[in-house]
Protein backbone atom coordinates (compact mmCIF):
# COMPACT_ATOMS: atom_id res chain seq x y z
CA UNK A 1 0.00 0.00 0.00
CA UNK A 2 1.11 3.09 -0.79
CA UNK A 3 2.51 5.80 2.02
CA UNK A 4 0.19 9.09 2.29
CA UNK A 5 2.35 11.44 1.78
CA UNK A 6 2.22 14.56 -0.16
CA UNK A 7 3.93 13.65 -3.96
CA UNK A 8 5.66 17.02 -4.29
CA UNK A 9 7.43 17.43 -0.67
CA UNK A 10 7.17 14.28 1.10
CA UNK A 11 5.48 15.38 4.06
CA UNK A 12 3.28 12.80 5.48
CA UNK A 13 -0.67 13.74 5.05
CA UNK A 14 -1.31 13.24 8.39
CA UNK A 15 0.81 16.08 9.76
CA UNK A 16 -1.10 18.39 7.49
CA UNK A 17 -2.78 20.44 9.53
CA UNK A 18 -5.49 20.73 6.90
CA UNK A 19 -4.86 16.84 6.03
CA UNK A 20 -4.38 17.45 2.09
CA UNK A 21 -4.74 20.02 -0.78
CA UNK A 22 -7.73 20.74 -2.54
CA UNK A 23 -8.43 20.75 -5.93
CA UNK A 24 -10.51 23.17 -8.09
CA UNK A 25 -13.77 22.23 -7.42
CA UNK A 26 -12.76 22.71 -3.66
CA UNK A 27 -12.53 18.48 -2.81
CA UNK A 28 -9.44 17.04 -1.38
CA UNK A 29 -6.14 16.23 -2.97
CA UNK A 30 -5.24 12.63 -1.78
CA UNK A 31 -1.75 13.13 -3.11
CA UNK A 32 -0.64 16.62 -2.09
CA UNK A 33 -0.23 18.44 0.98
CA UNK A 34 -1.84 21.61 1.55
CA UNK A 35 1.19 23.68 1.97
CA UNK A 36 1.81 22.49 -1.77
CA UNK A 37 -0.97 22.21 -3.44
CA UNK A 38 -4.38 24.61 -3.40
CA UNK A 39 -7.27 24.46 -5.49
CA UNK A 40 -5.92 22.72 -8.38
CA UNK A 41 -2.42 24.31 -8.47
CA UNK A 42 0.63 24.47 -7.10
CA UNK A 43 1.47 27.00 -4.61
CA UNK A 44 5.29 27.33 -5.43
CA UNK A 45 6.57 27.37 -9.36
CA UNK A 46 10.12 25.46 -8.44
CA UNK A 47 12.83 22.96 -9.61
CA UNK A 48 13.35 19.63 -7.96
CA UNK A 49 16.66 21.12 -6.85
CA UNK A 50 14.69 23.61 -5.01
CA UNK A 51 12.45 21.75 -3.24
CA UNK A 52 15.19 18.96 -1.89
CA UNK A 53 16.75 21.74 -0.70
CA UNK A 54 13.51 23.19 1.18
CA UNK A 55 13.10 19.58 2.42
CA UNK A 56 16.53 20.10 3.51
CA UNK A 57 16.05 22.78 5.84
CA UNK A 58 12.46 22.43 6.85
CA UNK A 59 13.19 19.19 8.34
CA UNK A 60 16.57 20.17 9.92
CA UNK A 61 14.60 23.38 11.60
CA UNK A 62 12.50 20.61 12.93
CA UNK A 63 15.62 19.53 14.77
CA UNK A 64 16.41 16.42 12.59
CA UNK A 65 19.83 15.62 12.21
CA UNK A 66 21.66 17.25 8.89
CA UNK A 67 22.41 13.32 7.43
CA UNK A 68 19.03 12.19 7.95
CA UNK A 69 17.06 15.58 6.34
CA UNK A 70 19.74 15.33 3.57
CA UNK A 71 18.30 11.31 3.30
CA UNK A 72 15.16 12.49 3.45
CA UNK A 73 15.77 14.81 0.94
CA UNK A 74 16.92 12.65 -1.27
CA UNK A 75 13.63 10.64 -1.68
CA UNK A 76 12.34 13.56 -2.86
CA UNK A 77 12.72 12.92 -7.26
CA UNK A 78 10.64 9.65 -6.16
CA UNK A 79 7.77 11.52 -5.95
CA UNK A 80 4.56 11.73 -8.17
CA UNK A 81 5.52 15.33 -9.46
CA UNK A 82 9.34 14.96 -10.04
CA UNK A 83 9.29 11.61 -12.07
CA UNK A 84 7.76 12.52 -15.05
CA UNK A 85 10.54 12.04 -17.79
CA UNK A 86 12.05 14.71 -19.74
ZN1 LIG B 1 3.67 19.04 0.02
Amino acid sequence: MKQEICQSCGMPLKKDPQHGGSEKDGGKSKLYCSLCYNLGEFRQDMSLEEMMALVENVLVEKRIPRFIAKFLAKQTPKLERWREDR
